[in-house]
This record gives structure tokens, sequence and C-alpha cells, in this order.
């Protein structure tokens, strides 16, 4: 198989006798051969690839290796030239290299090819190789060829390619780092050294604290925090943590160079070694300030809504108790004209009170959401006043106060909402009444200014602390909640004035010289340019009158009492009444007793006030109905839903008999 079991061996030397000559001979090819099979076998166990060649460069040797990396084996290689056998190019431009076996034996000495020979195999395929040949010669030192050993190298080229990635990757992550640290907008990023002295002051820590590293570099961490922290043992504590637990969370107002404070939303790490020693903290602190802050208003506008529920559930609770004390008189009086007729005025004030604290707080929420629709028309300033005058009077004499009016004589005429400028003028004059002791004195003035009129209500009553007076006119504030309690009353009058002042182009504003030294309102509203006497006879209306008609009214409503009560009044006023109790009932007394008016709830059982109005609208032959909707909800979205769904009107609960007249009124005018 191997031309070296050919080669002759060195003798040793040879006794003359025959047959020891002949034994002699015996062992020594005996020996010859077995020293032979020896290295053959060496050489083929060799874990490396090995060609050796005669010194033409013809294979005289092939080991197991070599013929499973060329794909030559020993019988086809043997006696071909080398090149032919260990074939490589180079492994960028596949360009084939010079044969170190034929470079070795000219050279005649040892080379090593490169780094970049790819050995293509015999079926083609191509890998990478390392090898060596070296030339070989006998005693004498004469060339008798070239032996060439060589390896498959692709596993290790593999791992060196990783090894550099890896190496270049890790390389381009500190890069990385490096950069995230410079860069770092949101976070400063702050390390220590065990003793917690600055040692690194990154990210934004200088936009943040307003401290530059050369200030702080070396410095006791324990700067950004406030004394009260590092009274209570901080940063220490939280370092004690991180120590413990490897981080600790921390949120916490913190000190700025300035003096000023930031909260720092973050976390301390502790840093340790590869053996675990502590090498030092790391903080990554970020600048919450503005979320802080607007979660800080948050939970003060939900902590005083919560008072403010309690505030309402308190002040309607409060009529609740004389109106249910005056049914109890009602049932005990029995005839007694004079002792009804007083606690019906007292049912009546508390009642209204009421209606009125919820009218105001629907009438805040709508300005708030921009839902709130004014009707102006051209409309004398003496009429707004004398509405607010009346409206405010009960509570004025109740107190025992002189109420002077000052009116410019020649008359002013606003584009203005009547009702809704006389409730702004009468909240400040109930408030005035509320606010001064008893018997105090009250002025109300308007006079023409340029193109406003100016309107002031001044009293001589507890007045407002100067620090009060810029939030008088938000929602729900009130100077003094214990006095405001026994005055009844939420904190928004004032806040419903400013908004429907404002929404008419005007403004107010509050004066008062302290406590105890009075409180004056003043507000300035744009007034229409003076105009002749004919223009000013576009009167008002005269107040409606009670309607004298009698009609089919078909009262609807699931709640029993409130249907009853209703169908007393109407009643009374001599109308023919049926009620239900359900949509279901409304529909089929609506076909049965052929209703004019229909009073309708809206939230019923079975089926609903709207539905039933448009069954009823859709079963109707003949004249239509007056259908109203009688419902709690009084919102616009509310009034736009039962006009959808086919009423005629829609009244608040409770019904003001006046409004119900109107509505009525209104159908008789459409009668004539
Ligand atoms: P309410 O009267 O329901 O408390 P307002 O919004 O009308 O609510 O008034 C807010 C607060 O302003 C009152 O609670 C009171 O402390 C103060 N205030 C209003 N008017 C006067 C006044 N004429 N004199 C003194 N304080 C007043």
């Amino acid at each position: 198989m191997s031309a070296l079991d050919e080669e002759e061996l060195p003798h040793s030397a040879v006794p003359q006798n025959p047959d020891s000559v002949l034994r002699g001979h015996l062992a020594a090819e005996q020996a010859l051969r077995a020293q032979s099979e020896l290295l053959r076998i060496t050489l083929a166990s060799i874990g490396d690839g090995m060609i050796s060649t005669d010194a033409d460069g013809r294979v005289s040797f092939i080991n197991g290796v070599a013929e499973k990396l060329t794909g030559w084996v020993g019988a086809d290689a043997l006696g071909k030239p080398v090149d032919e056998v260990f074939h490589i190019v180079d492994a960028g431009s596949a360009a084939p290299l010079p044969n170190p076996v034929l470079h070795t034996l000219r050279a005649g000495t040892a080379v090593d090819i490169g780094e970049h020979a790819l050995l293509v195999a015999r079926d083609g395929r191509r890998f990478p190789v390392e090898d060596s040949a070296a030339p070989m010669r006998d005693a004498a030192g004469v060339s008798v060829g070239a032996v060439l050993i060589f390896r498959d190298v692709t596993e290790r080229k593999r791992a060196d390619a990783d090894r550099e990635r890896l190496r270049a990757e890790m390389e381009s992550g500190r890069e990385r780092i490096r950069l995230l640290v410079e860069n770092v907008t949101d976070y400063a990023i702050i390390i220590t050294d065990p003793e917690m002295r600055i040692v690194e002051w990154r990210g934004s820590a200088e936009l943040i604290t307003g401290w530059s590293a050369q200030e702080v570099l070396g410095k006791a961490a324990d700067l950004i925090f406030t004394q009260a922290d590092r009274d209570a043992g901080f940063p220490e504590r939280e370092a004690a943590r991180a120590r413990s637990e490897g981080r600790a969370e921390d949120k916490r107002w913190h000190l700025r160079k300035d003096g000023s404070q930031f909260f720092g939303d973050g976390v301390m790490t502790a840093l340790r070694g590869p053996g675990g020693e502590l090498q030092g903290f790391g903080k990554l602190v970020r600048d919450a300030t503005d979320r802080r802050r607007t979660e800080e208003a948050l939970l003060d506008a939900d902590r005083r809504k919560d008072e403010f529920i309690a505030l309402l559930a308190h002040e309607l609770r409060n009529p609740l108790a004389p109106i249910r004390n005056g049914l109890q008189v009602m049932r005990l009086a029995g005839d007694d004209a004079v002792a009804l007729a007083q606690v019906r005025a007292m049912m009546e004030r508390q009642l209204g009170h009421m209606v009125r604290l919820i009218d105001d707080l629907l009438d805040v929420s709508r300005i708030s959401q921009d839902r709130m629709e004014l009707r102006r028309a051209r409309v004398p300033l003496s009429e707004i006043v004398a509405n607010a005058v009346e409206t405010a009077r009960p509570v004025i004499d109740g107190a025992g106060h002189q109420l002077t009016v000052s009116l410019p004589a020649a008359p002013v005429f606003l584009y203005a909402d009547l009702t809704r400028l006389a409730q702004v003028l009468s909240n400040l004059l109930t408030n005035s009444a509320k606010y001064t002791g008893r018997g105090g004195h009250i002025q109300l003035t308007g006079k023409r200014v340029g193109d406003s009129v100016e309107l002031s209500v001044r009293d001589d009553g507890i007045g407002i602390p100067a620090a009060a007076l810029p939030r008088v006119f938000d929602m729900f504030s009130q100077v003094d909640r214990t006095t405001e309690r026994s005055s009844g009353g939420l904190g928004i009058g004032l806040a419903l004035v400013k908004g429907l002042v404002g929404m008419h182009g005007g403004s107010v504003v509050a004066h008062s010289a302290g406590p105890g030294k009075g409180s004056t309102f003043t507000i300035s509203l744009p007034a229409l340019q003076a105009v002749n006497e004919a223009d000013q006879a576009d009167s008002v209306e005269p107040p409606s009158i009670l309607s004298r008609r009698q009609r089919r009214i078909l009262v609807v409503d699931d709640n029993v009492d409130s249907a009853d009560t209703l169908v007393g009044i109407l009643n009374f006023l001599g109308h023919q009444v049926q009620t239900a109790h359900d949509g279901v009932e409304a529909v089929a007394a609506a076909a049965q007793f052929s209703p004019e008016v229909i009073l309708m709830d809206v939230g019923m059982p079975r089926m609903g006030g709207y539905e039933a109005t448009r069954l009823i609208r859709q079963r109707t032959v003949g004249r239509a109905p007056l259908i109203i909707a009688v419902t709690g909800w009084g919102q616009d979205s509310d009034r736009a839903q039962s006009r959808e769904a086919g009423c005629d009107g829609h009244l608040v609960k409770p019904v003001a008999l006046a409004d119900l007249e109107m509505l009525i009124d209104q159908m008789d005018d459409s009668d004539r």
C-alpha cells in the first residue's frame, strides 16, 4: 500500500555462518517487517493528512486522513503528480496556489502555505487547510522527496470567526453603551463608590439637578436629598436595601442645585464585581415632576369631588327634614287653615331651595361642558334687576337687611338672556344676604360706563380675606366651610356667575377690604346703543294666566305618588285626568281615552316613555295629542332625545305648575 514498505532500511552487522547468516537474515527481515508495519500504522494513524512524494514530486505515500481529505484513494494517488492530488486555490480569488511540495523540492527548504488556502477535493468540495511541506533527505543528505502535512481547519476557522464576531460585537456594544450613557436625556446616571461618594455623573444628571460633574465628583451623594430625607437616613437606607435586595426603587422629591425640587423616580442598584465584592452603587433617576404634579392635582380634584359629594348630600338632605316635618304637621293640623298655609309656605320654600341647588349644579356642568345655551334678546336692565330682586327678596327680608337699588335714569338695554342675568344678580344679592350679619345693608348699583354697564352689589357683611379673593369664583370654593354650611350652599354660585357673565361677553371681579369689612362684586357687561322710544315699545309678553279650558290629560308615571299628586293638581284646575303606570298601560290608555295632553314619564318598567311615545304617535288616528316628557334628566342631550322620540315638550321634575300651564296654554293658542 505504501511505497515506504519497499524502502531499504539500514542493515545491522551480519555473521559469516551460512546458517546463522540465514537465521540472521530471517530475523533481520522479520524485524524489518515489524518496524515497517509500525511505521505504516503510525503514519496511517496520524491525525493530520500526510502525503510524501519522490524527488520528482510524485506521490509515494498517502495516509488515511489525507485520503479522506483529498478524496483520492492510495491506489489512484500513488505515482500521480502531487499537485493533482493536493490541489489548492486561494480562498479569496479561487486562483490556483503554487503547490508547497513542488516548492519545497525546488527550494530544498520547508515551506508553510498561508492562511488562505482552500483544498479542492477530488469531488470538488473545498475547505480551508493549513499545511507545511518539508524535504526528505537520505543519510547522505541527498533529496529523496518531500513530505506534506496538512489539516482541515474548517472548524478552527469557524471558531476563530465566531470569536472575532463576538469580540467586534462586544466592542460595538461597549460603544453603544457609552453613547447611551452620554446621550440619555431622560435619566440621570449616577454611580458612587461603596461609601456613597459620587464617581460618575452622567446622562442628564446635570440637566435634571443643575450640578455639573466637576462640581459633584467625589462629593457625598446625599447632596440631592432634602434635609428631611437626610435626617431620615437617606440615601443610606436606600443603599442598604440595594445591598441586601440587589436593587431599591425610590420615588421622592429631590433637591436641585438652586434649592428647588424635582420629583425623582428611580432605582438604585448595588454594583458588585465578579467575586461578589461591592464596588459601589448605580442610580438611574428620571425627572417625573410633571407627572407627579398631575397626579397630585388629580388626587386633589378627587378629594375635592368627594368633599363636594358629601356637601351635596348634606345640602340636599337639609330641606328634606322640614318638608317631612311639614307633612306631619299637615296631618295633625286638620282643618286649621292658618297652620296649613304656614306649613305649605315653608315646604314650598324648602322645595324651591332644593330645586335651585340642583338647577345650579346642572347649569354649572352645562357651562363647563360648553353646552349652555343663552336665549338672548334686547332686554331692559331694569327688568333684569327687578327679576333678580324679586328672587332674592325673601332671603334679604328674612335676614332683616336693607336693600337699596339705584339705576341710571335713562333706560339701558342689553342683548342678554334675561333669566340668566337675573340669576347672576340674584346669586350675588343672595350671597350678600347670607354673608352679612342680621340687619345689614346691601346696595345694588347700576351705571353706564362708555359702551358698558357696570353693576355692583355691595354689602357690609363678613367680607373676604385677601388670600381667598382670587379663588372665590372657582367651582366648589368656599372661604369657610363651617360658616357656609349654616348658610346652605355648594360653592358653585359664584362659578355660575362668572360663567354666565363670561358668556354674555362681560367680566366680574370681587373686592373686599378684609374680614368684617364687607364685600363688593362688580360686573361689567356690554350695553346696547341708546334707542328711541318707539324701539323700546317691544315689551315682554304678559305673564301667563291659568288655562281655563278643560282638557283630557293622561298622566303616565310609575311612581304612583308622583302620578297621584299631579292628578290632584290637574283635577283641581278642572281637567279630566287618567293615569297609567308604565308604557304598555300608556299606549292602551291613549287608544281608549284619546287624551289631548299626555304627561309622559321617561324611565319606567316594561316599556319606557320614549318607546310608548313612538307607539302612540304611530297608532293615533285623528288629532295628535300633545306629549310632554316629564323626567329627572334635564341636559340638552336629554331634551334632544325626547324631541327625537316625538315629544312636544320636556319638563324636568319636580314640575312647576306654571311651566305645565304654559305648555298647555301654547296648545290653546294653536287651537284658536
Ligand atoms: P356658596 O355661597 O354656595 O358657598 P358661592 O360660589 O356663591 O358659593 O360663594 C363662594 C364663597 O365665596 C362662599 O362660600 C363665601 O365664602 C364667599 N362669598 C361669596 N359671596 C360673599 C359675600 N358677599 N361676602 C362674603 N363672602 C362671600
